[in-house]
Formats: C-alpha cells, structure tokens, sequence
C-alpha cells in the first residue's frame, strides 16, 4: 500500500511553504512539474522544473482558465497504476503518472472578502485546480493530494519515513480533506452568487433546511429574513398549522417557538398549563385544572408585559379561555388543537394567529441547537434534561415541605426556558415574579422580586405575590446575596444546580434564612 512518489505536479496560488517543500521533494529525487507563476517561482529557487506546458504540449490559455485542463494532466492523475488498460492508455498516449499534488485554489473566498468587484470574483473561480485535486482524490489509492500548505510537514514526514513513498492511511485523509475543500469552494461561490442575486435561501440550505418561506423583514425592518425548515418534524412552530390570523412575523416565530417549548414541558394528563412569552421570555407561566384557570394565573404574574405576548397551550383550546383571550391584545396563540368555539371566538380577532401543532414538543427529544458567529455557527445538543429525571439532594438543614418540592420543580422546569441570569419565584403551580437576561444573578434576583411585588399591587394586595414562594436558579448562585436577596422578598425554598466554589457559604446561609434549598447537578443556561 506505499506508492512511491517519481513526479509531482504543484499549481498553487498561496505560495507560502513552497519553496522548502518543493526542495524537500527534489531533495527526494521527486520530479517536479508546475503551473506558470508556481513554475516560475521554483526555477527562481534554483530548484529543477518542468512547466506544465512542455507537459501538454499546450501554452496557458485565456487568461490562465485553461492550464491544466489536458488528458496529459488528468490520465497521470486518474489512471489506475496495476490496470493494464490504463497502462496500455498511458503508454499509447506518452501520459506519465502523477504521484503527488499539490494545488490550493484561486483564493476566491477572500477576493469576495476584500469586497471586489463582480469581475474579479469571477475571475477568481478556480476550474482546473478543483478539477485536478478531485481526480487526484479519486484516484487516492495510487496519488496523494495536498490542499494546503498546512499539509505539507505531514507528507514530508511520510515519505521521508518511507524511502520517497507516501502511505493508504495518509492518502485516504488527504483524500477527504480534498473533497472537503472543493465542497466548501463550491459552496462559497453558490453562496456569494445567491447573495448577488438578493436571493438567500441556498446559503441556509447547506444547514440542511429547506426554505418554508420569507418574511417582511427580520428583527428589525432593515434586515432580510426568512424561514427554513429542517427534517426535525417535532409538534412546534414550524409544523403547525395556522388556522387563521396574519402571516408570523420572524419575532413570532422566535417567541411562538420559546412558548410552545416552555409549555411541553407540562404533562397535559397531570394538568392544564399556559406559557406567555414576550421577546422569548416567558412572562408568566401557570398550571391549573383548565386552561382558562392557567391562563388565569400565568396572566397574573405580569400583567403588563403579557399585553402583545404569544400564548400557549398544553392541551385543546376551549372556548371559555379563548373568550378571555381575546380581552387583551395578543399576537399568537399556540395549542395542541383548537374547539370549533375557540375558533370561532378567535375569528372575531382577524389579526390574531391561531396555530395548531397536533402534540407536544417532547423535552427530552434530542436534537440540534445552532446559532451563528461572525465567520462560523456554533452547533450543539438541544437542552433534553427535564427536572424529573434528575437526582435531587437536599443541602439544607430543612428538608422542603411536599408542596415546595412541587413547586421548586415547577421553578426549575420554568428556569430553563428563561434568559440567563433567570431566576423564578413560584407559588402553587404558577410563576409570580420572572427575573430574566441579567448580566448578574443578583441583579435577576432582584427583579424577580421586584415584579411579583408590582404583580402583587395590580391584583390589589400589598403582599408582594415571592411572599411564600419558592425560587429556582437556572445556574448556581456564587455568592450568598442572591439567595438571600430571594428569602428577603419571602421565598422559603430555593432550587438550583450547586457547583460553586461557595456552595458552602451559600448552604450556610441558607440554614440560616430557614431555607430549604435543593441541587439539582445540571444547569439551564440559556443565552
Ligand atoms: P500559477 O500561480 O502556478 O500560475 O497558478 C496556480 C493556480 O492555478 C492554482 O491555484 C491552481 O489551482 C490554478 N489552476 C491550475 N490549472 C488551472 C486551469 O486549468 N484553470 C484554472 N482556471 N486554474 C488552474
């Protein structure tokens, strides 16, 4: 499986490394042929080389767009060496074998980068490089391909350590690398030309989705937008059916997909829960014996933010609740399934979407989680874990109470639908103060108990809503005064991951507050 290497062909147009690597190769007693600006590079290292064109018999061409392009060029790369058709090809046509390539491309990418014109961008469309490296690719078992001059250190090594001859292990890596590299190439130039073309749908499809449709505007009106589907066929915003109501707008669709997520997580067997959610946070979040009655208490948590939310659901949509629905302005609402009363109710309101999704998103489905960077996109695992599956440890002298645990498994089960820093106060199955997107957790802390005292005085009572509550923290707390914070505003039991460096003190303090207070052992961060 080692192929001695008697002729190489170098076409490169980032020349850097290459003048010690193609000594390395002469040095090696490798053959040298090259393309005319790398040729001519080499020669001026008084290195040996032939020029490519002696090779074919044909002067570089139209600009350099046709150097390569030669039966000469591409049997030496493509023939099978133990065929004995393609070596009787070879010998009919004076076609020697290439052992080794080395191209990288016309740097096309960073000619768009440097913000140049059309012309020049086309112009740097490399055609003979991507079609030499992917037969030499193919052709791996009998020639090594090199892309980058990263690379060149790993092939020297290899053949130096083999007598002038490269290994199968290294040829099939190279070989993949290879087509990795004309796949990104092409994408790029696709990519460039649909943005030429004000068209943005191919430059997303590569994330595996397919355009569903394209919205006004995106989050602000000075930005495109659009909407993509991806395999992933989970009950949710983007398989639902829409009844009724205005297109969705890109924030709809954001905040209508944190909504439906959030409420999932409530088992509609054990009761009927509802999540308000405004900018992808919710605003309040309740369980009841129907909905109406969670809407009721979700609604309650903050009045005033819920003006313009996106509702959702956990179980069919009825009348009674759709009929106090409609009292405020709402954008979205989103459920399992929708009564014919609730529909009809909801006809009334002709801008309001009514979406239908069939199920639940099941939490603990895995799945993927992208968003993008400038330059690149960060990928990972959906966030599954779901409160019931994990091992609670009580840390405190005071264990909590049967209907505090309920409650603090609520609280975290909401946690992990909220901005981090989130913190929430919940009492009875319902939420009572959110705290969410802070940069620091007390700052959420204070918030969270400031609002249920706000929430507290639009029901018209001066006991803050925290008074008796229990708090969850969707990441640990590093110090004592986010917790106490929370005691201060009457939480009596708190949930969170643990993990600190202070765990101690904050156990401590704890104790000291009276609280019960549990870990968790996973955290919810949600940026
Ligand atoms: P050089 O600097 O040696 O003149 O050109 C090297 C570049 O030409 C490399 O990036 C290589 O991929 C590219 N190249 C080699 N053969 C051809 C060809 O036939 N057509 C085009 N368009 N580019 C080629």
């Amino acid at each position: 499986e080692l192929r001695r290497v008697e002729r190489a062909l170098l076409s490169v147009s980032d020349k850097s490394g290459l003048i010690d690597f193609a000594r390395a190769l002469n040095r090696l007693g490798i053959a040298l042929v090259s393309t005319g600006g790398t040729a001519k590079a080499i020669a001026e290292a008084g290195l040996p080389v032939t020029d490519v064109s002696d090779l074919t018999g044909f002067p570089e061409m139209m600009d350099g767009r046709v150097k390569t392009l030669h039966p000469k060029v591409h049997g030496g790369l493509l023939a099978i060496r133990s065929h004995p058709e393609h070596q009787a090809s070879m010998l009919g046509h004076g076609i020697a074998p290439i052992d080794l390539l080395v191209v990288n491309l016309y740097p096309f990418e960073a000619t768009v980068a440097a913000g140049k014109p059309y012309d020049d961008c086309i112009e740097n469309i490399d055609i003979g490089g991507p079609a030499m490296i992917r037969a030499a690719a193919k052709n791996h078992n009998d020639v090594a391909v090199v892309v980058e001059p990263a690379d060149y250190a790993a092939v020297l090594s290899d053949l130096e350590a083999h007598k002038g001859a490269t290994t199968l292990t290294l040829r099939r890596k190279l070989a993949q690398k290879a087509y990795a590299r004309t796949g990104a190439y092409d994408a790029a130039i696709s990519n460039w030309f649909a943005n030429e073309l004000g068209d943005t749908a191919p430059a997303y499809r590569a994330l595996g989705g397919a355009l569903a449709e394209t919205m006004r505007y995106g989050e602000n009106p000075h930005q495109w937008a659009a909407f993509y589907r991806t395999p992933d066929q989970r009950p949710g915003v983007a398989t639902a059916r829409q009844l009724q109501g205005k297109q969705l707008s890109y924030n709809n669709i954001n905040d209508t997909d944190a909504a439906f997520e959030c409420v999932s997580e409530f088992d509609p067997t054990i009761s009927a829960a509802c999540a308000i959610i405004k900018h992808a946070n919710p605003c309040g979040v309740a369980t009841g014996t129907t909905l109406g009655e969670a809407y009721a208490r979700a609604l309650a948590c903050d009045p005033v933010s819920a003006f313009g939310g996106i509702i959702a659901f956990n179980r069919k949509l009825d009348g009674a609740t759709a009929r106090e629905i409609v009292k405020i302005l709402t954008e979205v609402i989103i459920a399992p399934d929708a009564d014919e009363e609730a529909i009809a109710v909801i006809a009334g309101k002709k801008n309001l979407r009514l979406l239908v999704t069939g199920g639940l998103s099941n939490p603990r489905a895995s799945g993927l989680s992208l968003r993008t960077v400038s330059g690149g996109f960060l990928a990972q695992a959906r966030d599954n874990a779901v409160v019931d599956d994990m091992e609670l440890k009580v840390v405190t002298k005071r264990q909590p109470s049967e209907a505090e645990l309920a409650d603090l498994r609520f609280a975290f089960r909401v946690a992990k639908h909220v901005k981090s820093n989130a913190i929430v106060y919940v009492k009875d199955g319902a939420t009572v103060g959110i705290g969410a997107g802070q940069m620091s957790r007390v700052d959420s802390s204070r918030i969270a108990a400031w609002k249920a005292g706000e929430a507290a005085k639009a029901l018209g009572s001066t006991e803050s809503l925290a008074k008796g509550s229990v708090v969850a923290s969707d990441a640990f707390f590093p110090f004592a005064d986010g917790l106490l914070a929370a005691a201060e505003a009457g939480a009596t039991a708190v949930i969170q991951p643990g993990g600190s460096l202070r765990d101690d003190e904050v156990i401590k303090a704890a104790d000291e507050a009276g609280l019960a207070m549990v870990f968790t052992g996973h955290r919810h961060f949600r940026h």
